[in-house]
């Protein structure tokens, strides 16, 4: 069977039809005038910020790279030449609030390490400026309620950088678990992990909040939502491996498999870990399967197969496409498909499973 989708259908699974229909240089073709552009700033300048999401502003339509935040005025000024946005526009992690006088920002797209995810966008929040927020959302649940409570005391949108629901192979995920053509998911597999040779903030409890599991884990905690329909599930189990380099995973676990139950008898079996590369996740129903043999997660996801033959969709920048689809969002009042809920509604998920791993019990996700 042929795989390869139109265009039109592409989008449509992307969920970008509207954002088509709305887009007048993409409908009308090249004479068109640009679009209205949304300036972004990027809190955090390390290798997220300067291998994928600029890069991926210079693709975006709908948003550009109009400052930033840095510990280093020099590393601003060169990304200001780089990106040809103002230097006014470069600001420090203690000078967050006068970006409330900074008319070339409407969005402030937080990029530093977890535990620092709640100060920077709630600082964002009171300077009046839309958020998004990289994954996982905060450290803790009661972090992702403060910055909820901020976000709408100041009025502002709220979004998580969970890229993956720009990919063709997710949104195919998405709609097989919505039209349920293979019947509802009931049994998912899935591993995540890379080897980390020396210690990184990532292995640290209080600037990573964890180890694999909040860096890596929480993709397959996605996944198996997607195939859920966004729900929750409502028990875990978890139990940590023994440790091979307790010198890099000091405070934090190294290998973490876990388990995830749902009211409707689904349940997922996953694997994480700071010292195996892996990235697979496969899900089952009863009249068919998906499965994601590599690649599962990455920025180009690879060889994805289902019961009825591979997949073959063209590799989008994830990036790019999340970035317009959020200025567009904020532009035209459209909901978010990633908002701060879904980031909190995978911290309480996260939450239970520490709680497992700790109590070797199965342990009930609180998500209210
Ligand atoms: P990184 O270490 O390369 O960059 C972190 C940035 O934060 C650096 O510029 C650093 O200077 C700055 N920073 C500010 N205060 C700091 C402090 N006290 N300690 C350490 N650094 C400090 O990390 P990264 O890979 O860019 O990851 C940043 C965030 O992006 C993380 O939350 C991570 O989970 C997320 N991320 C997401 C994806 C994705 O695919 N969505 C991929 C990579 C990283």
């Amino acid at each position: 069977m042929n795989n390869a989708i139109s265009r039109r259908r592409f989008l449509e699974q992307l969920g970008l039809a509207v954002a088509v229909a709305q887009a007048p240089g993409w409908a009308r073709g090249a004479d068109a005038p640009p679009a209205k552009q949304l300036g972004v700033a990027l809190v955090g300048l390390g290798n997220y910020s300067t291998r994928q999401l600029g890069p991926a502003l210079r693709e975006t339509k709908f948003c550009r790279l109009a400052g930033v935040v840095t510990g280093s005025r020099e590393k601003g000024e060169q990304w200001a030449r780089d990106y040809g946005f103002s230097p006014k526009s470069i600001y420090s992690y203690d000078t967050i609030a006068r970006m409330a006088d900074d008319p070339a920002i409407d969005i402030a797209y937080v990029v530093t390490p977890n535990g620092l995810h709640a100060e920077h966008a709630i600082a964002v929040a009171k300077a009046g400026k839309h958020v998004i927020m990289e994954k996982p959302m905060c450290n803790t649940v009661a972090e992702c309620d403060a910055v909820l409570a901020a976000c709408k005391a100041a009025k502002v949108r709220h979004s998580i950088g969970y890229r993956l629901f720009w990919d063709p192979y997710h949104a195919e995920l998405r709609r097989l678990a919505r039209e349920q053509e293979f019947g509802a998911f009931k049994q998912m597999k899935g591993d995540r992990g890379f080897v980390m040779s020396t210690w990184r903030w990532r292995a640290d409890k209080k600037l990573a909040g964890g180890g694999p599991l909040m860096d890596l884990g929480i993709y397959l905690i996605q996944g198996a939502c997607m195939a859920k329909n966004g729900a929750a599930p409502a028990f875990v189990t978890a139990r940590e491996l023994p440790k091979t380099r307790p010198d890099i995973s000091r405070d934090t676990e190294e290998t973490l498999q876990w388990t995830m139950e749902w009211p409707d008898g689904a349940s997922a079996e996953f694997t994480t870990s700071y010292q195996q590369n892996f990235d697979h996740f496969r899900a089952e129903a009863p009249k068919g399967w998906i499965d994601f043999k590599e690649h599962a997660f990455g920025y180009k996801v690879g060889a994805v197969e289902t019961s009825r033959g591979p997949l073959q969709y063209p590799a989008p920048n994830q990036q790019a496409l999340q970035m317009d689809d959020f200025a567009q969002c904020v532009e035209t009042g459209r909901a978010t498909p990633v908002p701060g809920e879904m980031g909190r509604r995978d911290l309480a998920i996260i939450e239970a499973i520490y709680r497992a791993a700790a109590s070797g019990r199965r342990e009930a996700v609180k998500t209210t």
